[in-house]
């Protein structure tokens, strides 16, 4: 079969999480399975070999496939956490939510400048997280080249708001 296939049938549709109404993606069930496991994070590596200096995850999840991804690359690993997790001096950036806002932060050393960086999460869903994670990339001196994540929500849009940007997804729910 192919990735997708693979990619899909690991997947866990959760219904109403974290709210009614919403149908959330699971990849649990994908982390645990070690032979898809590693073939979402081989074909990434595919991909990007060569061409980037670092990867960039996004928390929780991103973490998890990012992490795997830098070590498979043979680079480093630079974590975007959630506003008040990471211990040294930090620069963050506010983005909105449906209902709100939120704040990500990244430590303020991270780059030294110019870096290829890769960004990755699990899913990308209204694009939020993803395009403010850019920002405070490129804001900090780091040279954004792609955005990776293996599971893509279609009917939230979140390509929309990372246009001009290199974004690759697998398994497009539509
Ligand atoms: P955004 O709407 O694209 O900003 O997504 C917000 C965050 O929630 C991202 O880190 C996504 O990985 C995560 N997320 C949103 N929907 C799902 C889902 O259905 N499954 C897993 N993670 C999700």
């Amino acid at each position: 079969g192919t990735l997708v296939e693979l990619l899909e049938s690991r997947l866990r549709d959760i219904p109403d999480f974290p709210s009614p109404g919403v149908v959330f993606k699971d990849v649990t069930p994908l982390l645990a399975d070690g032979e898809a496991f590693g073939a979402v994070v081989a074909d990434m590596a595919d991909r990007r070999r060569g061409t980037i200096d670092l990867v960039v995850g996004i928390e929780a999840r991103g973490f998890i496939f990012g992490a795997a991804l830098a070590q498979q690359l043979g680079i480093g690993f630079v974590p975007v956490r959630k506003a008040g997790k990471l211990p040294g001096r930090t620069r963050g950036v506010s983005y909105d939510l449906e209902y709100g806002s939120a704040t990500i932060e990244i430590h303020e050393d991270s780059f030294i400048g110019g870096e290829r960086v890769l960004v990755v999460d699990d899913v990308l869903a209204t694009g939020g997280t993803a395009e403010a994670a850019c920002r405070l990339l490129e804001d900090g001196g780091a040279e954004v080249v792609a955005f990776e994540a293996p599971i893509e929500l279609e009917f939230l849009h979140g390509r929309d708001r990372l246009q001009g940007r290199d974004v690759h997804t697998t398994l497009v729910v539509r």
